[in-house]
């Protein structure tokens, strides 16, 4: 492991990193805990405020599925674990934005809000965000019975039995209303057109399940409640009628937004803009450069599986490094 002062020393003569992490959720925390362990000294660039680091379950209450915590664990806590982890096998944490990265150059190069880097690979986890839509009333019940994901959520206490509500009409509503059918009293899947995105399996197992019902036409305008969240204000499409619905959830389940800015233009993307990666493994199209988590993943986007492709990422770069003897 390199000293503090050993890697100060370092950088005045430019030594180039061998591994930089940008992104502070479970996978670039996974990815810091294997490099540090390989003794690659990663530094992991977590943000800077007004940005959260830790990611998505820096908003997320209890977490129930992941595994090692039988009791559950608050996201927050749970990040404050992998933070821990991470520095306490020697991973350098910097609260520090990555501004632009130049990853034709090799070594790869940075710049921070705060200085330039050069660094032999580059491991990418900087997630997704979950579209929100910042109704009227949506900064009161956040997280008091509002959520951007049924999976992470929608087992907890306070949603069982209960009417709830998810909003978006792609595979990712489908599913999740589906999901929340073993716990709900009854699911509303509220679209804002007349036909579904879903996939056609996918729509008709959410169409003829007796517990979902699908609300066509329909946006919605606004939350209320007390305590928690108790009425969703909807309004349809076609006549402009509005309505109260009472619940006792809901979800956002209307896609996400992977956090790529910064690669465009010099990685291969998808359509909607998702980092993509070789299969079976967490190779980018620029050699060195590695993508883990829900950056380069609109299907699972779990904790845990994000987790496991850090680690993935973090053995990739280990191998690079090793077949080019950079270290
Ligand atoms: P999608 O982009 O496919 O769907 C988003 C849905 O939200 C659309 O129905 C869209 O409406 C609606 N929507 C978007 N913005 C708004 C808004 N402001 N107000 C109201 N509604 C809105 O995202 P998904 O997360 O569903 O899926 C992403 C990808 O992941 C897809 O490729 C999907 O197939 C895949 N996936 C696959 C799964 C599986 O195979 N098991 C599970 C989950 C996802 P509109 O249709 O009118 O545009």
């Amino acid at each position: 492991m390199v000293s503090e002062q050993n890697r100060i020393f370092l950088k005045e003569f430019k030594l180039a990193e061998k591994v930089v992490i940008i992104g502070s959720g479970p996978a670039g925390h996974t990815a810091a805990i294997y490099a540090a362990r390989a003794e690659m000294s990663p530094l992991l660039f977590e943000g800077e405020p007004p940005n959260l680091p830790g990611g998505q379950l820096m908003t997320t209450t209890d977490v129930e599925n992941y595994p090692g915590f039988p009791e559950g664990i608050s996201g927050p806590e749970l990040m404050d674990h992998f933070r821990d982890q991470s520095k306490k096998y020697g991973a350098s944490i910097i609260t520090e934005n990555v501004l632009e990265v130049d990853l034709s150059s090799k070594p790869i190069r940075l710049k921070t809000s705060k200085k330039e880097i050069e660094t032999h690979t580059l491991i990418i986890a900087t997630g997704a965000t979950a579209r929100r839509m910042f109704v009227k009333g949506e900064d009161e019940f956040w997280t008091k019975g509002m959520s951007a994901c049924a999976v992470c959520d929608g087992g907890l206490p306070v949603f069982r039995n209960k009417i709830l509500m998810v909003i978006g009409g792609g595979d990712s509503a489908v599913e999740e209303a589906t999901f929340l059918t073993k716990f709900a009293s009854k699911v509303y899947i509220v679209h804002r057109r007349d036909k579904l995105r879903a996939s056609k399996v996918m729509a008709d197992r959410a169409i003829k399940n007796e517990k979902i019902e699908i609300l066509w036409n329909s946006t919605l305008e606004e939350v209320k409640g007390g305590d928690l969240i108790e009425t969703a204000v909807l309004k349809d499409t076609v006549s402009g009628e509005v309505r109260d619905v009472a619940i006792g959830g809901l979800f956002y389940a209307i896609g996400h937004t992977p956090n790529t800015e910064l690669f465009k233009g010099q990685l291969e993307l998808d359509k909607v803009g998702y980092i993509v990666t070789q299969a079976k493994s967490t190779l980018t199209s620029v050699e060195g450069v590695y993508a883990c988590g829900d950056v380069q993943d609109s299907i699972y986007r779990q904790a845990i599986s994000a987790a496991g492709t850090g680690c993935m990422a973090a053995l990739d770069s280990e191998r690079y490094i090793t077949e080019k003897e950079l270290d």
